[in-house]
């Protein structure tokens, strides 16, 4: 396992769109490990693939319940209602924003098994989902927001 560099903003490999991962090979399963190392080691709740410079479509997220979710290929089929939340990024240090995402989202995707697996997230879970899944599309929170800046010291 190894932390990689997290890219930020100028990097055009977040403004890809990202391509499906045919098979979940041993070298796709390593770069997971590495994603969750990486989120970990900068504190992050999530972390999708273009943000080490991978343009494929992998997300991994920590939904707070000691769960690690990794995701091959995620969609999201269904969303409903909205919640405002402030967002921050890896990609982004420094900066926070304020974004409107859907309270409800529902998640298709393949775990590391191959396995189909759907998932059905609102509240926190959601918003994670969202952003993370955005990065696939090379979507930053930033081009949602309606504030943005630098964070507030903390
Ligand atoms: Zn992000």
């Amino acid at each position: 396992m190894a932390v990689r560099n997290v890219r930020t903003e100028e990097n055009p490999v977040l403004r890809e769109k990202c391509v499906e991962v045919p098979s979940i090979t041993d070298g796709i399963k390593r770069l997971i490990n590495d994603m969750f190392e990486t989120m970990y080691e900068f504190d992050g709740v999530g972390l999708a693939a273009p943000q080490i410079g991978i343009a494929k479509k992998i997300v991994v997220i920590d939904d707070r319940d000691g769960n690690k979710l990794a995701l091959i290929n995620p969609v999201i089929t269904e969303s409903r209602g909205e919640q405002i939340s402030e967002e921050g990024c890896l990609s982004l240090p420094g900066f926070a924003g304020r974004v409107k995402r859907p309270e409800f989202v529902k998640v298709e995707a393949l775990n590391v098994d191959g396995d189909e697996i759907l998932l059905e997230a609102e509240g926190f879970l959601a918003i994670v989902l969202s952003h993370e899944i955005d990065h696939l599309d090379g979507i930053l929170y930033k081009d949602k927001a309606f504030e943005f800046g630098k964070a507030a010291k903390r």
